[in-house]
C-alpha cells in the first residue's frame, strides 16, 4: 500500500480494491486476508464485500507517472497485493474499467498484474490489446497449478509474461514453457508468517537451473521463515523441522536472518520487455 513497496521486485504497489476469495493452497496463509482482518475489514470470501479506495489513493499513480517521466525511468507497479485483479464478482467490473484507464494514463509505469485466475484474463480484461506497459503473471505453487494456469496465461499477448512461484510448495518443471519462449521471467520465494510451510532448497535449485538453461531471467525473492540447515550449531539450538518430505532439515527463524542467497549468490534478474 505504500508508495515505495517492500516487495523486492517492485517499486510501488497499487490495489484497485481490497478483498478476495481463496482459490488454491497458495492462498492458505494469505497475508492480505490477515492484514485486512487486523485493520478491521471483513472482506474475504464470495459473500464478503470488497473495500473500495479513495480518489486520493487512485491519484497516486498519476504522481508516480509524472515523476517517472521527469526522471526518464520505468518504475514497476505490483497490482494487486490485497486482491486478485481477475476475481469474478459482482460490482468489480466498473473498478476494473477504471484501472484499465489508469494504466493507459501512466505509460511510464510498468503494471504487473499477478493473478491466480488466469482463465479469466481474457474475459475480464479490456476488450482491446494489452498496452505495452502491462506485464501479466500467474502464481505457480506446484506442478498441478503450473499445468492448469500457465496454458491460460500464455494465451494472452503481453509485453512480459511472468510466474510467481511463491510460496513454492513442491517441485515444478517449467521446461516446456520456458524453452518455447512463452514465459519471460520467473520469481521464486518461500512462505512467511503464521503457518508458513518450508520450501525444499532442491525445488528452488530446479527452477533456477531450468531458467538458466532456457536463458529466462530468474529472481530469488527470499527463503521465507524456514531455512535449510547446514550449520550444526543451529541444529542443536534452534527450532528445527525434520520431515521425510524434504531433502534437508530446516530451522524456523526471522525471514531477515535467512536472507536471499541461493547457490552462493543473489538472483535479481529482470526481463527484457518484448516489443
Ligand atoms: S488470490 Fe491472493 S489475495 Fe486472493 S486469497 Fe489467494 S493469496 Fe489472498
Amino acid at each position: 500500500m505504500a508508495k515505495d513497496s517492500k516487495i523486492e521486485w517492485t517499486t510501488h504497489t497499487f490495489n484497485p480494491w481490497w478483498g478476495c476469495t481463496k482459490v488454491s493452497p497458495a492462498c492458505d496463509n494469505c497475508y492480505a486476508e490477515k492484514w485486512a482482518k487486523r485493520t478491521g475489514h471483513d472482506i474475504w470470501g464470495h459473500k464478503g464485500p470488497r473495500r473500495e479506495l479513495s480518489d486520493a489513493y487512485w491519484k497516486q499513480p498519476l504522481a508516480w507517472q509524472k515523476q517517472a517521466e521527469q526522471q526518464g525511468v520505468r518504475p514497476r507497479v505490483f497490482c494487486a497485493s490485497m486482491a486478485d485483479v481477475f476475481e469474478w464478482k459482482k460490482g468489480l467490473n466498473p473498478i476494473r474499467e477504471r484501472l484499465w484507464e489508469l494504466i493507459n494514463q501512466t505509460p511510464n509505469l510498468d503494471w504487473l498484474l499477478l493473478t491466480k485466475r488466469p482463465h479469466l484474463i481474457n474475459r475480464l480484461g479490456p476488450q482491446t490489446p494489452w498496452p505495452s506497459n502491462v506485464w501479466l503473471g500467474t502464481t505457480v505453487e506446484s506442478q498441478r497449478f503450473a499445468n492448469e494456469r500457465i496454458p491460460k496465461l500464455v494465451e494472452n499477448d503481453a509485453t512480459v509474461r511472468f510466474l510467481s512461484c511463491e510460496p513454492l510448495l513442491g517441485p515444478v518443471d517449467l521446461t516446456k514453457w520456458l524453452e518455447a519462449g512463452r514465459i519471460n521471467w520467473v520469481i521464486a520465494g518461500g512462505e512467511t508468517g503464521a503457518g508458513a510451510r518450508p520450501t525444499d532448497p532442491e525445488w528452488f535449485e530446479m527452477l533456477k537451473d531450468q531458467c538458466t538453461t532456457a536463458g529466462v531471467p530468474f529472481h530469488f525473492k527470499q527463503w521465507g521463515d524456514w531455512y535449510p540447515i547446514t550449520d550444526e550449531v543451529l541444529v542443536s539450538s534452534a527450532r528445527t523441522l525434520v520431515d521425510d518430505k524434504y531433502s534437508v532439515r530446516f530451522v524456523k527463524r526471522a525471514k531477515r536472518l535467512n536472507g536471499r542467497t541461493l547457490a552462493g549468490r543473489t538472483w535479481d534478474e529482470l526481463p527484457t520487455p518484448q516489443s
